[in-house]
């Protein structure tokens, strides 16, 4: 997928300049919690400058993405809004921070992912004081689903995995 912008216009004119508005829905912008909903188009208003070196594109990319909170794994939304400023360059680039200008066209597609990817959280939270799941009946700590009584002593559980045996007096054998 692309999403080509003519900029022949630019090419080889440096000091002119010109606007211009992107709404487009990119698929495949996700990591493992979060996703841009293919349907929802990403708006960019990006400001397009030639300079010596190539084509500056500068300006805010906004949009919103579904996440799923890593502790309760509840799905909610989060809008987004990234200050972009890349360059497009004629020829094959070494720099990885920089975009392809070919013929007179820049794909804006790559620039777009690159930045919402990046910017996605590895662990989302629907609330920073999200309770979680349950480890043991995974009820939702937050709306009273578990009832589970409380976790025994720590240390107690400490000294199990030390194989520590619990001394037995001569009355408590096995009948
Ligand atoms: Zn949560
Ligand atoms: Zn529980």
């Amino acid at each position: 997928m692309t999403i080509e912008l003519d900029v022949r216009d630019l090419v080889g004119r440096p000091g002119s300049s010109r606007a211009v508005h992107v709404a487009e829905p990119v698929a495949g912008l996700r990591t493992g919690l979060a996703v841009v909903p293919e349907d929802r188009a990403v708006d960019l208003d990006l400001l397009l400058e030639s300079v010596v070196e190539g084509i500056l594109a500068s300006g805010p990319l906004e949009g919103v993405m579904t996440l799923q909170c890593a502790r309760c794994l509840k799905p909610f939304e989060g809008s987004f809004r990234l200050d972009l400023r890349e360059m497009f360059v004629p020829g094959t680039s070494t720099e990885v921070d920089e975009y392809p200008l070919v013929e007179g066209f820049v794909d804006v597609e790559p620039m777009i992912r690159d930045a919402v990817v990046l910017s996605m959280p590895l662990a989302p939270l629907c609330r920073q004081d999200c309770l979680g799941l349950c480890d043991r009946c995974g009820g939702d700590r937050n709306v009273g689903e578990c009832r589970c009584p409380p976790e025994p002593d720590p240390r107690w559980s400490a000294l199990h995995t030390l194989g520590v045996e619990w001394p037995t007096g001569p009355d408590d054998g096995i009948p």
